[in-house]
């Protein structure tokens, strides 16, 4: 066998092996906390904090309520593309225009 015969055909076995292998896909980070999330429900988070029901979340409500969101949030560590990790939250990731009843201010 040829060189460039052998080569051709290391390469196709090479092509062919790729092929048997999962599809990987490169996540940025963890996934983003869904509203419906069992504990995003439990919190009470809304990823748009002004969404939030102030009625049932007076916490938020009035002037300094207003101020309130997971940017500025203690447990809150910034990450790319708005989102960030929270210590309350493991493994997801919040919007940091988000908030929850957890919110605690940076002392
Ligand atoms: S604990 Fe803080 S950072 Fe985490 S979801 Fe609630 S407000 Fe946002």
């Amino acid at each position: 066998m040829t060189n460039s015969r052998r080569d051709f055909l290391n390469s196709g076995i090479a092509l062919w092996a790729a092929s048997l292998l999962p599809s990987v896909s490169v996540a940025a980070g963890p996934a983003e906390l869904k509203e419906s999330d069992p504990i995003a429900i439990a919190l009470g988070y809304k990823k748009d904090a002004t969404a939030v029901d102030i009625a049932k979340y007076p916490k938020r409500a009035g002037d300094a309520g207003a101020t309130q969101f997971c940017s500025n949030c203690a447990l809150y560590s910034a990450g790319a593309n708005g989102l960030g990790g929270c210590t309350a939250i493991p493994g997801k990731q919040v919007a940091g225009a988000g908030w929850c009843n957890a919110w605690i201010p940076v002392s």
